[in-house]
């Protein structure tokens, strides 16, 4: 064999921020703060702190692979973050403060995480389970002296006093470009949360591959906002993937709702972003009461969950491009990216919404089979279904901590996802479901997915969850757990109309409950559990 004579220069995340900051030194970064203010600097800003940051680290004592814990929304000192605690050798562990507080102590304590990083917003949340952080040698509020709160929680720092003094330059560690630089743990709707441990190498690479034209297409000429939090498998990779292009970053904080965002998109000429389908909904509604569109956007990544079609035809009508994209926290996320293909040009409207609907094809890099439950291939016709397993680069291959052979492993080699998908000639999968909250009637299965596409496809309807009840003569049946918009009087009767013609018979639900909300993970999923519990359990609507 004959080796490849090119130099051998590891994949670090710290040298994407370094060519940020040489290259792009002007193109800024907007936060909105958690104490109010628009804060607006830099790359070439946000390099020297990062380097300011890194000292901090040392000073304090922390080493090489200690896990360093983030309790923030997206902004400027958590971009800071996830450089200068990655590039010093430790890892950025995000924790998702949506958690329940003792799922927030669970995680702390398992990863060992030896200090935390927390916006003003959880201070209360933390001294609630402070007796339980045993392990911790510190916290770090991520404010200015003015704005540090008063809190029971002994020895707190305050981010900007740890700054202030450290010189802006940092020797970098020449690190393997396999060392850990960032963790996320899954949201573990059953079971434990388990640890996924993200290298700069995997790091480097999805941001690469973020940036391609057919998943965020970032450019230097783009504006990107990312709505999806720092703390849920690092946004996406975005606060890698904008600084490797020169992008400029907007952070919205913890403002989630329309109008702030539709605020920020405006003002700050936003052209790209992404999120998960239950933001978008909330948008949508705000600009629809609100008669507002959306002027500088060009692209919107929906993912997480399925993003109904009638979301992608709003989007449209605005003038504004929908890139549906599948992922998951174990790979890093992004998997699957849906563009159109050049043949595709000649699609029919409804044929081109049907694609767009898919969750994707894959990405180069992440290897991709759909298997039968014997493991063996099916066939990629679009129609014949099974479990999605990948691989590669940025797929996870264990869980931090867990030392049992992983239960994942369904194919040695190979992650099962816990989808089941169908996947056609050109590679496009479509997710049927989770495995576990298919509904399995009469032997055959019935996609949730596509009964909630189609009834949030009603104009009188907000959101909708399809879900199993037991039914002792089809095993299970479907039924429609509904939030109607506000000014709705929509009927059980009117609605399930509408499944006549788009679903096979014994598909179409037997019943509709009406709810005033529904329940969501802390990532803004449905919680397919507790919905279930909802309609089988002794309170059932
Ligand atoms: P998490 O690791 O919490 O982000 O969850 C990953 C899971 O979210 C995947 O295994 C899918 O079941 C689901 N998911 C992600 N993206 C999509 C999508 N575009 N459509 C449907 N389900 C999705």
């Amino acid at each position: 064999m004959l080796r490849g004579m090119m130099m051998n220069e590891p994949l670090l995340v710290t040298s994407i921020l370094r060519h940020a900051a040489l290259y792009h030194a002007d193109t800024e970064i907007v936060s909105r703060t958690t104490e109010g203010p628009i804060h607006r600097y830099t790359y070439a800003d946000a390099w020297v702190r990062a380097q300011k940051l890194a000292n901090a680290l040392a000073a304090l004592g922390m080493q090489p692979g200690d896990r360093i814990g983030t309790l923030a929304w997206n902004g400027y000192r958590h971009l800071e973050c996830y450089y200068g605690i990655g590039g010093s050798g430790m890892v950025c562990h995000t924790i998702n403060p949506r958690l329940f507080p003792e799922q927030i102590a669970y995680i702390v304590n398992h990863a060992e995480d030896r200090l935390l990083f927390t916006d003003l917003t959880f201070v209360p949340l933390l001294e609630g389970i402070a007796q339980e952080l045993s392990g911790l040698k510190g916290i770090v509020v991520m404010t200015d002296r003015a704005n540090m709160p008063e809190s029971t929680l002994p020895g707190l720092m305050c981010y900007e006093d740890l700054l202030a003094d450290q010189p802006g330059s940092f020797d970098w560690p020449d690190l393997d470009e396999n060392t850990a630089c960032g963790m996320c743990y899954t949201s573990g709707t059953t079971g434990n949360p388990k640890g996924v441990l993200y290298s700069h190498r995997s790091s480097y690479l999805h941001a690469m591959a973020a940036c391609m034209p057919d998943v965020f297409g970032l450019s230097a000429s783009d504006v990107v906002l990312p709505v999806v939090p720092m703390f849920h498998v690092n946004a996406w990779g975005i606060p890698y993937a904008a600084p490797m292009v020169g992008a400029k970053l907007v952070f919205p904080g913890g403002k989630l709702d329309g109008a702030s965002l539709y605020e920020l998109f405006e003002a700050e000429t936003v052209t790209n972003t992404a999120g998960v389908p239950t933001v978008w909904l909330a948008l949508l509604n705000w600009l629809d009461a609100n008669r507002k569109t959306l002027t500088s956007m060009r692209r919107i990544a929906i993912g997480g969950s399925a993003c109904p079609p009638v979301m992608i035809q709003r989007f449209r009508e605005m003038g504004v491009e929908v890139l549906h994209a599948w992922g998951m926290t174990e790979t890093s996320p992004l998997g699957l990216a849906n563009m159109p293909k050049s043949k595709h040009a000649g699609l029919s409207a409804d044929e081109a919404l049907a694609l767009a609907a898919k969750q994707g094809r894959p990405i180069c890099g992440v290897r991709f089979r759909v298997v039968d439950g014997s493991g063996n291939d099916v066939a990629r016709d679009g129609t014949s279904f099974g479990r999605l397993l990948v691989r590669g680069s940025t797929v996870c291959s264990g869980y931090f901590g867990v030392t049992e052979s992983p239960a994942h492993q369904m194919v040695p080699g190979w992650f099962e996802t816990g989808d089941v998908v169908t996947m056609d000639a050109d590679g496009y999968v479509q997710i049927v479901d989770r495995t576990k909250d298919v509904i399995k009637s009469g032997g055959e299965w019935i996609s949730s997915i596509d009964l909630e596409n189609i009834a949030v496809g009603h104009p009188g309807v907000q959101e909708a969850a399809a879900v199993a009840v037991p039914d002792e003569k089809w095993g299970e049946r479907p039924v429609l757990v509904v939030v109607r918009k506000p000014d709705s009087a929509l009927t059980r009767e009117e609605l399930l109309a509408v499944f006549e013609g788009k679903v096979a018979k014994w598909c179409i639900p037997d019943d509709v409950r009406f709810v005033d909300g529904l329940p969501h993970t802390a990532t803004g999923k449905l919680l397919k559990s507790e919905i279930r519990h909802m309609v089988t359990g002794p309170e059932g609507v």
